[in-house]
């Protein structure tokens, strides 16, 4: 088996999530008493939220490659960053480190074409919705990608940043979340993507009238996949 190296804590809420996943997943295949072989670099979320927040995304890059060349230098076979919003510095840590680095929305792109959808609806922070570095990655695999309209947008965001980071999971949110999905599927979505591994902690499979993609999961299987695969 494979050490899987974690850069999680962004935030813990949805990390801790990644490592349920992953353990459970391994011992389901494996058996008995197996686990994970995990390394975790686990951050203060709030130097990191200072930099998304400053726009400093060079600085926040520099600090995760650096900290993924560690995780190999401790011994990780596989880098996975746990949270969708830092992939926007997924280049600067993928150039840094000599082992593979499982892009996230690549497992998510591998999984709404497995359903044989087209067109799909993102949910995530301002940034994953607005910057090119997820929708384009999903558009390299054929996707076509709908993100909410203004407010929607900003209502999305600032749940993310002001309930569910903060271990909140407020009732009256989880309806507008429901609210925006509603809207986007009339507008041709097929499907729809939690592209924040906290937003399934708020929407469930079960609360949505349509497909949808719960990025933690996909990821956290994806990568049991990778460091379970025989060479
Ligand atoms: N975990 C979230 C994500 O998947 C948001 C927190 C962050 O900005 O990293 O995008």
């Amino acid at each position: 088996m494979r050490t899987i190296g974690l850069l999680g804590g962004m935030s813990w809420e949805s990390s801790i999530e990644y490592e349920r996943i992953i353990n459970t997943e391994v011992r389901r295949r494996l058996g008995g008493v197996h686990s994970a072989d995990l390394l975790v670099r686990s951050y203060d979320f709030a130097e990191i939220e200072e930099l998304q927040a400053a726009g400093d995304w060079e600085s926040a890059g520099s600090l995760l490659a650096s900290d993924a060349r560690q995780l190999e230098t401790a011994g990780a076979d596989i880098i996975v960053l746990c949270t969708n919003t830092m992939h926007v510095v997924a280049d600067q840590i993928e150039a840094s480190v000599n082992i593979p680095f499982l892009h996230l929305a690549d497992a998510t792109a591998a999984a709404i074409s497995a359903e044989g959808l087209e067109t799909v609806a993102l949910l995530g922070t301002r940034f994953t919705m607005e910057k090119d570095f997820y929708r384009g990655r999903l558009e390299q695999h054929g996707l076509q990608v709908i993100v909410p309209d203004e407010p929607d947008r900003t209502v999305v965001h600032d749940v993310i940043y002001d309930e569910l980071v903060q271990g909140q999971i407020v009732e009256e949110s989880r309806g507008s979340y429901l609210e925006i999905i509603d809207r986007l599927l009339q507008r041709g979505a097929q499907g729809v993507i939690a592209g924040c591994t906290e937003i399934e902690l708020l929407v469930k499979p079960s609360d949505v009238v349509a497909p949808y993609f719960p990025t933690t999961q996909l990821h956290a299987i994806a990568v049991v996949d990778a460091a379970l695969a025989q060479d």
